[in-house]
């Protein structure tokens, strides 16, 4: 279902001329109102006033993470403390947090492209939103809420965490959309077995999955454990948080970027050169609409590849590619670029293993070492011994043969590993290099 059809259908010529239209008017604010950036852009020779086509982006400077911490907290923001009616901040694994704000149209605009999103993954106003993404700092909550009760839908926000109290709300209101994690998804089909609650027999129809990586083979468990339509979503604070892009319902194949509000590129995260649609890279996103903190050109580090083609829904903004990891989460072991998410994939294909997964990556003497900690489900774990060790040894041999590094792997009690109630965590680096 399209929630805005004028703009999510438009012609690629006159979608191309709103975003330059638009580009040239967030350069020209972000030039006249935030000093970083017009010391970028004197810097780069390159006033906002010679934008003349949208491949000119190119000249303009990249905005990074460091440059959100080195202006903490509000000095990249282009408005008045007095036009920001709302802040959030996403938590860093070093230093401090980075800060975002919204103006009372960024909180609409954002609205709006949640609407749009929950539409494409076949919510419609007589739906009840059981919305388990942290509400807080952490942008999932609060947009999706929004985003819910813009379209006219229910929404429930429970919030992370208190999972048996979920599955008796999700019986007991019952709950036709769920929107969290993937893996807080597969955490909540767990605890609703142990419960004795058949999960596949509630109204659940559809999930709406995002921030963290996953994989294909974790949506067939998903939508086979649940007995939903699983739905990847995509979105980060710094751009504005959930409803960047989704996936339609129509195709599931690659997410939507809403590009009457945001551009996206795809770089080669090394050279920072722009690479062509269907090429492997990073993500780079420029915003065109928003007002409070206007990004040109924020490198995402997530790695993905655009591709044009038209799509059965009827939406011509472009589709990324399900994110398949992240320049800086790339553990390069033994000189092998590796994402946890190839991981996943391998261990998805094998019976037995359950998609809970542990990485931990060591240095003896001057060799790395990768150590693949993974659940054997019941079924397995009632095998004997040797039987366990044709599983770890079959499991050591897939990985090898598909990504080229060497792993040990071993096989864990089931429900031993630690499980997480936002991103899940899958990597333990212990190199001190
Ligand atoms: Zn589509």
């Amino acid at each position: 279902m399209l929630w805005d059809p004028e703009f999510e259908t438009l012609p690629r010529e006159a979608l191309e001329a709103l975003q330059l239209k638009r580009l040239v008017a967030t350069a020209e604010r972000v030039y006249a109102t935030v000093p970083f950036y017009k010391k970028k852009f004197d810097e780069a020779g390159f006033r906002p006033g010679d934008i003349r086509s949208l491949k000119d982006l190119s000249y303009l400077p990249f905005t990074t993470k460091m440059d959100l911490r080195d202006h903490y907290p509000f000095n990249l923001f282009a408005v008045p403390m007095e036009q920001v009616v709302r802040i959030h901040a996403s938590s860093g694994t070093t230093g401090k947090q980075t800060v975002v704000g919204y103006t009372r149209r960024d909180i609409n605009t954002w609205a709006e492209v949640m609407a749009r999103s929950l539409a494409a993954a076949g919510a419609q106003r007589n739906d009840i939103i059981h919305n388990a993404y942290g509400y807080g700092l952490f942008t999932g909550g609060l947009g999706i809420h929004y985003g819910a009760e813009k379209m006219g839908a229910a929404v429930i926000p429970n919030s992370g965490g208190n999972s048996k109290r979920q599955i008796i709300i999700m019986q007991d209101f019952g709950s036709t959309v769920l929107t969290c994690t993937p893996s807080y998804a597969l955490f909540l089909s767990e605890t609703a077995e142990e419960m004795g609650v058949d999960i596949k027999k509630l109204k659940l129809r559809v999930g709406i999955f995002g921030a963290e990586p996953w994989s294909e083979k974790m949506r067939d468990e998903i939508e086979r454990q649940l007995n939903i339509d699983a739905i990847d979503i995509f979105g980060l604070s710094e751009i504005m948080g959930p409803g960047v892009s989704i996936e339609c319902i129509e195709a599931k194949r690659g997410l939507h970027i809403f590009e009457d509000h945001f551009i996206p590129e795809i770089i080669n995260p090394q050279t920072g050169d722009v690479l062509p649609y269907g090429e492997k890279g990073e993500l780079v996103f420029t915003t065109i609409t928003k007002e409070a903190l206007p990004l040109i050109r924020y490198r995402t580090r997530d790695i993905s590849v655009l591709y044009p083609q038209p799509c059965k829904c009827g939406r011509t903004h472009v589709r990324m590619e399900r994110v398949s990891g992240r320049s800086d989460d790339m553990l390069i072991i033994r000189g092998v670029n590796v994402f946890p998410s190839q991981i996943e994939s391998v261990l998805m294909n094998v019976e037995g293993v359950e998609p809970h997964y542990l990485l931990i990556v060591d240095r003896q003497g001057n060799l790395d070492t990768l150590e693949v900690r993974v659940e054997v489900n019941e079924k397995g774990f009632s095998d004997e011994v040797k039987e366990l060790q044709v599983l770890g040894r079959r499991i050591e041999k897939d990985i090898k043969d598909l990504l080229g590094v060497t792993a040990a792997v071993k096989l864990v009690e089931p429900k031993t590993l630690q499980r997480s109630e936002g991103k899940a965590q899958r990597v333990v680096d212990k190199r001190k290099i």
